[in-house]
């Protein structure tokens, strides 16, 4: 891997790491605990939480830093895959 690659695997992993961290799910009405990463509006559809109970998303300040326009991330996507439907 050139270094140039190797810098950007590494950025993507520390902003996939921050998100995580900061992601602010597990306090979420909505939220099931399981063994998959959380940071849903990065990673995708939850395979855990199925019932949409109240989505704390817009609270969020990787909502609010990415100027995110969606919430329901674990049942409905990704804020990519969403703007893509
Ligand atoms: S916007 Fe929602 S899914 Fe994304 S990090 Fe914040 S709480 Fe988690
Ligand atoms: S994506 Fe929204 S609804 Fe789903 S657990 Fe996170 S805050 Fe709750």
């Amino acid at each position: 891997m050139n270094k140039k690659l190797f810098n950007l695997w590494f950025s993507n992993l520390s902003d996939m790491a921050e998100k995580k961290s900061e992601c602010i799910c597990p306090s979420c009405p909505s939220f099931v605990k399981g063994k998959e990463p959380v940071g849903y509006c990065f990673h995708g559809k939850s395979k855990v939480i199925k019932v949409e109970k109240g989505c704390i998303c817009m609270t969020c300040p990787i909502h609010t830093e990415n100027k995110y326009r969606h919430g329901y991330y674990c049942t409905k996507g990704s804020e990519k895959q969403i703007n893509k439907n």
